[in-house]
């Protein structure tokens, strides 16, 4: 048995793991395998976060999301805001958390990364997400003026989207084309990002 400090740093290196579905069942069903984390395992998760001054983290993030302020913000057990957090750099972090390849990213990065395994950033980012979702609050940041100018993109896979978002958010009027039948690309046609956990 180890003793309480040797528990605690153990604790610390090892991030929260995200339960997922056992094999015998999943083999019956089409649902997404893990089950992402709860509040009270995504406040633990979020606890190992150093909220490093410069964090190296987010210089391995392609959109530069505010990795401590989203983490910091769900330790405080304030997930909404968490994932509005999110929002102000990207347009999909449901998306982003389950498909980013964080640990060649900004979870490569992580200092806490450097003694045990790195804050499980892509976790919490689907988990502050999926919150939202949950509650039914999510919010649509606000428009800025509009320049006048028009913007069409062929395509909405998650490509489409984003450039469609940061267009709008430059204040650009945008039309998304679509050739299939329902907009999403690889979100609503590709196989199940469920998979990859
Ligand atoms: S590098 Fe790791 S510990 Fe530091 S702020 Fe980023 S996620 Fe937190």
């Amino acid at each position: 048995m180890g003793t309480e400090p040797e528990k605690q740093d153990k604790k610390t290196k090892i991030r929260v793991k995200m339960k997922e579905q056992e094999p015998a069942e999943r083999a019956r069903n089409f649902r997404e395998v893990p089950y992402g984390y709860t509040p009270e395992e995504a406040v633990e998760e979020a606890s190992r976060c150093l909220s490093c001054k410069k964090p190296p983290c987010r210089e391995g993030c392609p959109v530069e999301v505010e990795i401590p302020r989203f983490i910091g913000l769900i330790k405080e057990g304030k997930f909404l805001e968490a994932c509005y957090t999110l929002k102000e750099k990207n347009a999909l972090p449901a998306v982003c958390g389950r498909v980013c390849p964080q640990e060649i990213q900004c979870e490569s990065r992580c200092i806490v990364g450097k003694k045990g395994e790195p804050v499980a950033i892509g976790n919490l980012e689907r988990f502050a997400a999926d919150y939202e979702a949950e509650k039914g609050e999510v919010r649509i940041p606000e428009k800025p003026r509009p320049t006048g100018r028009k913007v069409a993109i062929i395509g909405s896979g998650p490509g489409g989207l984003t450039c469609a978002s940061d267009l709008i958010m430059s204040g650009h009027e945008v039309t998304l084309f679509e050739a299939l039948h329902k907009p999403g690309g690889v979100l609503v046609y590709g196989r199940s990002s469920g998979c990859r956990r």
